[in-house]
């Protein structure tokens, strides 16, 4: 039987498409700055040297290949929360967090988006305007209702505060709200200190419940513990959250797929319920996650010199990324715009917003082999010295 004859086509990751454009070019000076992976100032891959380590310890100690448990590599998990939490967490003190190893970040969406469409009536999830693409079909299919909320000013190119705690002010009590916990993406723009503060005020008030994806850590700041901030003083106001992390972008193993999902609960007796009811859902979607990715990262965290050496790398990596901020804001300047390049050195993480035209990314990519994404973001990764001139060319070509 023709089983398969009325399977349509379906249309492109708009992300992975980039790449795939990019790679039929062939123009010599052909950029990429769809993707979100970083990159050294060669253009290459960058293997950090703590996770270089810490796979060769564990080829050394030739470990078996037995199966995991259902919520990971047990010692992974701790390490994982701490880094997350801090290192004086009084709530992982007090046990009252759950966590579970996951497939990066993206699985760690899922499973917390899963159990939120089982325990919370409203099952009902509110996303930041725009956001990771992605977020919209993990949360979809974990069967949730998504409502989008106002994030990104386009007339200031900014955070619109004023928008997002309108649109809270609307939102229906018992609701979830995901928030970046920090380096937005796609915009690279983030609540200040004292907005967050207003929004845990204003969450709180409201009784949503905050969901963090954190997939940037140490990678806005270059300091896993700055770039924590949010997450920590919403934990300290009391609120309960989940949290994704992934370790994908910090220690570099993106397609290792390491991540964690935390819940911060009540009790140590909620953790257990709420523990058990995870593995339920983990069980038949994954049976369980994988080891190697998660004992590297658990080496990592665990051993000083190691994490010494990966907090050096992190910082390494955020600070090549500001630098290549500060030269294509100048590369611009020098070859005349006379456009507002501020918000590429007032944005953080891996992403800048540049603010132009779907037109002019068309014109980009046509004209120049500048691959990114409709939107206009690009990623600062795919940016070097050996680059930054023809990109701030190019860029100021389809903008004068
Ligand atoms: N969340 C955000 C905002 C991201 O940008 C990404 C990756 O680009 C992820 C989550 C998940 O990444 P991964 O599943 O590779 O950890």
């Amino acid at each position: 039987l023709p089983w398969f004859k009325n399977v349509p086509s379906a249309p492109a990751d708009p992300i992975l498409g980039v790449t795939e454009a990019f790679k039929k070019d062939t123009n010599p000076n052909k950029i990429n700055l769809g993707v979100g992976a970083y990159r050294d100032d060669q253009g290459k891959p960058f293997v950090l040297r703590a996770v270089r380590e810490a796979e060769q310890q564990i080829v050394d100690a030739r470990l078996d290949k037995e199966y995991s448990t259902i919520t990971g590599v047990p010692e992974f998990s701790p390490l994982a929360a701490k880094l997350a939490f801090g290192e004086n967490s009084e709530v992982i003190r007090d046990g009252r967090v759950f966590t579970t190893q996951s497939i990066s970040g993206t699985g760690a969406l899922r499973i917390g988006g899963q159990f939120v469409e089982k325990f919370i009536q409203s099952k009902t999830l509110y996303y930041p305007t725009p956001t990771w693409a992605n977020h919209l079909p993990v949360f979809r299919n974990s069967g949730l209702t998504i409502l989008p909320y106002r994030y990104y000013n386009k007339s200031t190119l900014g955070f619109d505060a004023a928008g997002a705690l309108e649109d809270i002010s609307r939102m229906p009590e018992g609701s979830v709200i995901l928030l970046h916990a920090c380096a937005h993406n796609p915009t690279g723009v983030d609540p200040t200190k004292d907005q967050w503060k207003e929004l845990s005020r204003v969450l709180k008030d409201r009784k949503i419940l905050p969901f963090f994806d954190m997939a940037y850590q140490g990678f806005a700041s270059g300091d896993v513990d700055d770039d924590a901030f949010a997450l920590r003083y919403f934990i300290e106001q009391g609120h309960n959250v989940l949290v994704a992390q992934s370790f994908a972008k910090n220690m570099g193993l993106y397609g290792e797929r390491v991540g964690a999902l935390s819940i911060v609960c009540d009790s140590a007796e909620e953790v257990s319920r709420v523990g058990s009811q995870m593995k339920i859902i983990i069980r038949p979607m994954i049976s369980m996650p994988p080891l190697h990715g998660a004992r590297i990262a658990s080496r990592i965290l665990n051993d000083p010199s190691l994490k010494q050496s990966w907090l050096e790398d992190v910082k390494l990596m955020a600070d090549r990324i500001k630098s290549m901020r500060a030269a294509l804001k100048e590369g611009l300047k020098a070859e005349g715009s006379i456009r507002d390049w501020e918000h590429i050195t007032n944005q953080i993480g891996m992403f800048c917003f540049t603010g132009i035209t779907e037109e002019q990314v068309q014109k980009l990519i046509k004209n120049h082999s500048v691959y990114l994404t409709n939107d206009g973001r690009i990623s600062i990764s795919g940016i070097n010295t050996g680059n930054v001139g023809y990109l701030a060319k190019a860029l100021h070509d389809v903008t004068k």
